[in-house]
């Protein structure tokens, strides 16, 4: 099933710059501010990066990002004619992929948002709440990079399915299974995960199997 909620390819593009290392919130805002500022993309390519590092400033490295938002314009209109991504759409997925990743700084998971959320593809990109869960889960070895984990899971994602199970890993990875301090008693996975750590008796053995201060605490007390 495609995505519910679409846009162009190209505002696909540049929300996924946007969104690196900040909130949603900010990178929303700093995506409105951007539109409001610049209503054409050819107009961001031709302004100066500081204009639209002043623009998006909300999303934080603005600077860094306002290069890499002018030089991918930059591209597509060397290729197109003008920015645009829309001959995206009629590539297969294999060669839409390629084409994205020949951007400068768009790499897997950009590509791959680009594909799920511009395009509609069922394509399953792989962000660090997801690159973290699928190797607490098992589903990939634990020192499984995220691009590997990404390639892994395109073998393992049901068909129709990436767009849900992207959106409702990136909520649990949130809400749950936090990078720190997972909340696994509460987690409807714990059954089925090789990581639950499910009670503070069970993760307290877990701590004496290993090392550190709460481990070598543990085994004092349980030898009493
Ligand atoms: S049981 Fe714990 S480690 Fe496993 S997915 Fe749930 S929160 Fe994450």
């Amino acid at each position: 099933m495609p995505p519910r909620f679409r846009e162009p390819a190209l505002n696909a593009l540049v929300r996924t710059v946007l969104s690196q290392h900040t909130s949603d919130a900010n990178s929303d805002r700093a995506f409105e501010q951007l539109r409001r500022r610049f209503p054409r993309w050819d107009m961001v390519e031709s302004a100066t990066d500081a204009a639209v590092a002043s623009a998006i400033r909300t999303a934080g490295l603005s600077n860094v990002k306002a290069s890499r938002i002018r030089a991918m314009l930059a591209e597509l209109h060397r290729r197109h004619g003008r920015p645009t991504l829309a001959p995206l759409a009629r590539m297969r997925d294999v060669d839409a992929m390629e084409a994205l990743l020949r951007l400068p700084g768009v790499g897997p998971k950009t590509a791959a948002c680009v594909l799920l959320f511009g395009l509609g593809r069922d394509v399953f990109p792989v962000d660090t709440h997801i690159h973290r869960l699928c190797r607490r889960l098992g589903l990939v070895p634990p020192h499984a990079t995220a691009e590997r984990t990404q390639e892994l899971m395109a073998g393992l994602v049901p068909r129709g399915r990436a767009h849900e199970l992207h959106i409702n890993l990136i909520r649990h990875g949130r809400r749950v299974c936090r990078a720190r301090r997972p909340r696994c008693a509460e987690c409807v996975l714990s059954p089925m995960c090789p990581s639950s750590v499910s009670t503070e008796r069970d993760g307290v053995e877990r701590l004496a199997r290993g090392h550190g201060r709460r481990g070598a605490a543990y085994r004092r007390t349980s030898q009493r």
